[in-house]
């Protein structure tokens, strides 16, 4: 599936129907059915009865902003990734791979400017013309990919009679998860922590309905712990550690100053059971905090969500999720979580992929062997 899924899903614009008589695609077609009408969490209790099992062949739904209880089992295909490709950190961190982006961007003398925030995207006769920044300046263009929120871009860039997919669109489509994010600096080391560390709740199921059902917040959480200061020395100091805390939150939900300070406190107490270290609260030198205000007013995330986008239930996977090109103005493109093939880095990277595609009129399924870049593109 995961082969089937790279040859034909992930790096397809569904701009040709070439795809779908693929032989490879065809003779797999009744397990791709039966995969893609079945909840991971209906796959994996047919095979596994331990809990424990479950759990670590279902957390990773959590990734694709949904519940084992909603994914379509095609996405068992992230336990191929877990469990034969393993888990990669790039050197020096997640940020490493925004500067190595912007090095090839100088050698083809891109231009950047940051914190630059736009306040819309200027259309004339149904052609984009340029976007207009919130300073008022003007810069003209010929191609908008739009890399910002896509219900953002849709519904605050564009003006009304532009919009391919206005307010009521979003309506029934499913945001993923929001998030409180607690980074630490601890003082002395934490010896009983890997670089990765997972706390499932018994209450798997429960948990999974609040966040993703009754959008509340569950009393017992699972909680996603990372040391990165476990396998890169410039993370922290030689007698110090940097740890953070991933709590998922429900989407469509703000909290109020007091329930994030409540709920940092409860994360900060489970950090100090699960290293054994009674004292943890006060070999705290530093501590920053991303909630789910955060993710609205810093990067216009829609409902609060934390991962960019709508969430990987069927209905918006594959075809069926929203596409990188809009329907009114014939040269607005969009990149990032919220459109093909999905959430995650490596699906943004594609979705990279797929625009250009679009731009250059590329209808194959798959990655490219390379790409052009300059004019002849
Ligand atoms: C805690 C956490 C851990 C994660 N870990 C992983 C991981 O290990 N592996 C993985 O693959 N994925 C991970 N993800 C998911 C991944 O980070 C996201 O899916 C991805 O970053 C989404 O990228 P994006 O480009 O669509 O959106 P963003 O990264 O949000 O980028 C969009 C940018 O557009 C800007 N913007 C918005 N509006 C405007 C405007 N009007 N004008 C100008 N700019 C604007 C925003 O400020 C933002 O910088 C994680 C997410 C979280 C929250």
């Amino acid at each position: 599936m995961y082969d089937l899924s790279v040859r034909s899903i992930l790096y397809n614009n569904y701009d040709s129907l070439n795809w779908v008589f693929q032989w490879q695609l065809i003779k797999q077609l009744p397990s791709f059915l039966h995969l893609a009408t079945t909840t991971l969490d209906d796959y994996v209790s047919r095979q596994f009865k331990d809990i424990r099992l479950k759990q670590i062949l279902e957390y990773h739904s959590v990734f694709l902003g949904t519940s084992p209880y909603k994914a379509p089992a095609i996405y068992s295909l992230m336990s191929t990734l877990d469990f034969n490709s393993g888990v990669y950190y790039p050197e020096n961190g997640i940020y490493s791979l925004v500067q190595s982006l912007a090095l090839l961007g100088d050698k083809r003398h891109v231009t950047y400017k940051t914190s630059s925030a736009v306040s819309s995207i200027v259309v004339s006769d149904g052609l984009a013309t340029g976007v207009c920044l919130e300073s008022g300046e003007i810069i003209a263009a010929d191609v908008v990919i739009s890399a910002a929120d896509l219900h953002h871009t849709e519904t605050s860039l564009l003006p009304k009679k532009y919009q391919s997919y206005p307010e009521e669109y979003w309506k029934n489509k499913e945001p993923s998860p929001s998030a409180l994010l607690i980074s630490l600096g601890i003082k002395g080391k934490l010896p009983n922590l890997e670089h990765h560390n997972l706390y499932f709740v018994d209450a798997w199921k429960e948990n999974f309905a609040a966040i993703y059902g009754s959008f509340t917040i569950p009393e017992d959480a699972s909680l996603y712990i990372c040391k990165p200061s476990a396998t890169d020395k410039t993370a922290a100091p030689d007698d110090a550690e940097n740890i953070f805390i991933l709590l998922p939150l429900p989407a469509h939900k703000n909290l109020s100053n007091k329930e994030t300070a409540g709920l940092t406190n409860r994360c900060i107490e489970q950090l100090s059971i699960v290293t054994n270290s009674p004292n943890i609260a006060s070999r705290i030198i530093t501590k920053d905090i991303v909630g789910p205000q955060d993710f609205a007013t810093r990067f216009n995330a829609w409902e609060y969500n934390s991962l960019g986008g709508q969430s990987h239930v069927l209905s918006q996977s594959a075809f069926f999720r929203t596409p990188n090109k809009s329907k009114k103005v014939q040269n607005v493109y969009y990149v990032g979580a919220g459109t093909n093939p999905g959430v995650g880095l490596p699906m943004c990277l594609i979705s990279a992929e797929l625009v250009y595609k679009r731009v250059c009129d590329i209808r194959t399924t798959g990655p490219l062997d390379h790409v052009v870049i300059g004019k002849s593109a």
